[in-house]
């Protein structure tokens, strides 16, 4: 049965949930309170497809990172420290969740979904023609070799879940990059990942997804176990990024959250160009080319639904990359406008899919981090099956919305 579906948001999560919801013969209506001009965390994020990603935001050696790092301006992580309950509750559930029993269970799902999600690109590249996926894998790279340790532990998990992953030494590293200079001890290989310009696939998606109406809100009110709205429809679905947990507040839902913000640069002429995607490991810096430019992203600061720009956070990443490329400086950031953009993030880093049990016709998709990007299209294709009645493809148990209610 054809349904009208009202989804209140329009970042990668809302159109992707959109698109794959009208592919199935559904009526959809997408609402988004900023303008279309207004480009929000889906754009100018690092443009990565990570299978690699499968640990969760809380794992094991999380909070001791996040502590040694709160006290260095310049560092990747931040958490302004406020007596707000939202932020202690979400603070006590990240600390109970970031156990090796946690990362254990999650990490096959994740990497499922990831993989799955990868699948969903190439196979939106081909039928569509108008984006560009690079198939060509992302490198974590380490100057140090502590970092390596580390990052070798990961590697090692990634084989014994079946990943195929390349471990390199500072030659073969360089070998894979021999244009570029580089600080490196050296890295490893994940040739499963992919990596896009966001803003080109965000724009490709937009096209096929004509019935958005941007600069527009609704208000949803609940009559009985039903949702109800100015905009009439069979289904509501929330695709509203950081904002999620706020719009389920009130509607009494329990949806824990706290926005992640990051940063990004764009080298629009940049004076070298790497060959693949990388990650500068000990400094959690993105480096991405993307199409003739190249990204740096960084950061997670904990500081509320606040877009204003940190300059020592966005000093911190101009003065990550030399020590790893150093052949750019200072100078190639001058005259570059910094972007931020908020991560929904879950306080178990996992995403909240599918239906609460209160209402009979809302359902969310959200908390993402930093996978909303790599996750767009096979949570689209998700929420899809959820909301035609189907069993979807994957099972969506411990990624219940009500798992904190
Ligand atoms: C620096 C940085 C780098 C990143 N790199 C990557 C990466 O490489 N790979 C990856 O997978 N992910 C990455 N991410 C994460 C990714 O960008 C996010 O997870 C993703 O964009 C979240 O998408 P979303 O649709 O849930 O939220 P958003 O893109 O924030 O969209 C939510 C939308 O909802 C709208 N909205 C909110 N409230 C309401 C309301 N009440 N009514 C109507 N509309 C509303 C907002 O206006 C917004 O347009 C990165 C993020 C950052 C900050």
């Amino acid at each position: 049965m054809s349904k009208h579906v009202l989804i209140i948001g329009g970042g990668v999560i809302g159109l992707c949930t959109a698109y794959y919801t009208a592919q199935r013969g559904h009526r959809v209506t997408v609402v988004d309170c900023a303008s279309e001009s207004e480009l929000g965390c889906s754009y100018g994020n690092a443009g990565m497809i990570t299978p690699s990603h499968f640990v969760p935001l809380a794992a094991p050696g999380a909070i001791r990172l996040a502590l040694k790092w709160m006290w260095n301006s310049e560092s990747p992580f931040y958490m302004k420290p406020r007596f707000d309950s939202r932020l202690i509750e979400w603070a006590w559930k990240f600390y109970r969740a970031a156990t090796v029993e946690h990362v254990t269970r999650s990490a096959p799902l994740i990497l499922d979904l990831n993989l799955a999600g990868r699948a969903c690109f190439v196979e939106l590249a081909r039928e569509w023609g108008d984006f560009k996926i690079e198939e060509r894998g992302i490198v974590m790279v380490c100057n140090t070799e502590e970092g390596l340790e580390h990052e070798l532990a990961t590697a090692e998990l990634s084989r014994e879940l079946g990943l195929t992953v390349e471990i390199l030494d500072a030659k073969r590293l360089m070998a894979m990059e021999p244009n570029l200079r580089m600080t490196v001890a050296g890295g490893i290989y994940f040739p499963s990942d992919a990596y896009l310009a966001p803003w080109q696939f965000m724009s490709a998606l937009k096209k096929r997804v004509p019935s958005v109406r941007w600069s527009s809100t609704v208000s949803l009110r609940a009559n009985g176990n039903r949702i109800q709205a100015d905009i009439e429809a069979d289904e509501y679905v929330i695709c509203g990024g950081a904002w999620s947990s706020g719009i389920a507040r009130d509607l009494k839902l329990h949806l824990p959250m706290q926005a992640g913000k990051g940063y990004s640069l764009t080298l629009q002429q940049p004076r070298k160009k790497p060959a693949h995607a990388m990650i500068l490991s000990e400094a959690r810096v993105a480096v991405t080319p993307m199409l003739n430019a190249l990204r740096f992203g960084g950061t997670m600061e904990i500081t509320g639904n606040d877009l204003s720009i940190n300059p020592s956070r966005v000093r911190g990443i101009v003065k990550a990359v030399p020590k790893y490329l150093p052949e750019f400086n200072n100078d190639d950031f001058q005259d570059v406008k910094p972007w931020a953009g908020l991560r929904p993030c879950s306080p178990d880093g996992l995403p909240y899919l599918g239906r609460f049990a209160r209402y009979e016709n809302l359902s969310v998709a959200t908390g993402h981090a930093m996978m909303g990007l790599s996750l767009g299209p096979i949570t689209g294709k998700l929420m899809a099956q959820v909301l035609s009645g189907e069993q979807p493809s994957i099972a969506l148990d411990s990624l219940s919305p009500d798992r904190y209610s």
